[in-house]
């Protein structure tokens, strides 16, 4: 079962020499554990903790073994070939692949005990037929299509789909679920209108007399902004890791952010008025300037968006970028007469005496959205976990 795919998720900071660099992520496994249970209460249903795109750049295994023994009750990964970095790491939780199937890898689904997303007829006949072949049952969610227009048969044709599903004899029929496009924004008239349009598809199961399957709706905006779209079982991805989804979301749960971002000052020089800095010479100093470069670029996934734009903590003080951001380094300009020295700490995401950057005023400054600065951190920054069942000492995987 060794398939090349899983060499992209056997994750190269493992390596010890890249421990030593300055720059890493600390993602704080307390931070998850109480966002998890913060979410259980204030939902009052069964969590599906989403751990896609390496568990939002937190990590996948780590988080998901931190989750599942703080007591997730499913987790959901995109892909197939995440669930399988999972079950190989020994996780047993039950794990959900959202991602639309691709026939070569329905096999690898039964394999690994992973639950899989059919979304049309055809899809189910696959699964069916891979169930089969290999003599198993497969267990499997329906995907209805509510106003997403991704993956899912429309809601207002899932009863022949629904209707199919339930004959199957191969197929487990354990969920139904769909996707919300506005949840972010708690003032979205679209959630109403796809929760009712959710739930009329569902009302196919009572007119078969057919078991209703586990019914999940909500992503983090959901469980955020609209009870009425918890149902059975909630999906939050984003809010598990501390984060609002959007600017327009509220904080209706005390979430708590689990990762920063920290580097180190490796060089210290006066830039005298009117010289340059970086590539394009885009920012000019206006008077003898103190700039330090910090090692980290849009090479390791920090956006070069942030150029001359962005923000760091340098000795507790908010500092700007100043000039490109190149792929291994970038500066910063500590003022005319600010203090740092070599081996300060730079906070990039995180707190530090006092002051805080957040994910979210990054994603603003970079012009995108929390989502795509956290999973865009890549796998050159060692990730380093404290707390929980790190406790005994920080470490690295
Ligand atoms: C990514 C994803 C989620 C989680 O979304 P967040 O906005 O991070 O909470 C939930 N459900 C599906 C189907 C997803 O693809």
């Amino acid at each position: 079962m060794d398939t090349p795919v899983d060499t992209a998720l056997s994750v190269p900071h493992t390596r010890p020499e890249a421990n030593d660099r300055p720059t890493r992520i600390r993602v704080g496994l307390d931070a998850l554990a109480h966002n998890l249970r913060a979410i259980q209460a204030h939902v009052g249903v069964p969590v599906m903790g989403i751990v896609k795109a390496n568990a939002y750049g937190h990590g996948l295994v780590p988080v998901a073994r931190h989750l599942e023994a703080q007591g997730v009750e499913q987790l959901g990964v995109a892909f197939v070939e995440e669930g399988i970095a999972l079950r190989r790491a020994g996780i047993t939780v039950p794990i959900l692949v959202l991602g639309g199937i691709h026939a070569p890898q329905v096999t690898q689904f039964l394999a690994h005990d992973l639950e899989v997303t059919v979304s049309s007829i055809a899809k189910l006949r696959q699964v069916e037929a891979a169930a089969e072949a290999t003599g198993r049952k497969a267990v499997v969610h329906l995907k209805v299509d509510t106003g997403m227009e991704r993956i899912g048969v429309h809601s207002e044709n899932a009863a022949s789909f629904i209707e199919a599903a339930v004959a199957s004899r191969r197929c487990i029929v354990k969920g139904i679920y769909s996707h919300l496009a506005c949840a972010d924004d708690p003032a979205s008239p679209m959630t109403r209108e796809q929760l009712d349009r959710f739930l009329a598809a569902c009302a196919h199961f009572d007119r078969l007399g057919a078991p209703m399957p586990i019914r999940h709706l909500a992503n983090s905006g959901g469980v955020l902004h609209f009870p009425e779209t918890w149902l059975d079982m909630v999906r939050p991805g984003i809010a598990l890791y501390g984060v609002l989804p959007d600017p327009a979301s509220r904080a209706t749960v005390d979430l708590r952010p689990a990762l920063s971002l920290v580097s180190q000052v490796v060089y210290f020089k006066i830039v005298r008025a009117g010289r340059t800095v970086s590539y394009g010479a885009t920012w000019t100093a206006p008077h003898d300037t103190r700039v330090v470069t910090v090692p980290i670029g849009y090479g390791d996934g920090f956006p070069r968006a942030l150029s001359s734009r962005g923000e760091v903590l340098v000795r507790g003080v908010r500092r700007p970028i100043v000039g490109r951001i190149c792929m291994d380094q970038f500066m910063v300009d500590v003022g005319a007469d600010g203090t740092a020295y070599n081996e300060d700490e730079v906070v990039l995401i995180g707190d530090q005496g006092g002051s805080a950057i957040r994910c979210e005023a990054v994603a603003q400054a970079a012009g995108t959205i929390p989502y795509e600065i956290l999973t865009g951190l890549n796998e050159r920054i060692p990730r380093e976990y404290t707390g929980g069942a790190a406790s005994d000492g920080p470490r690295d995987t």
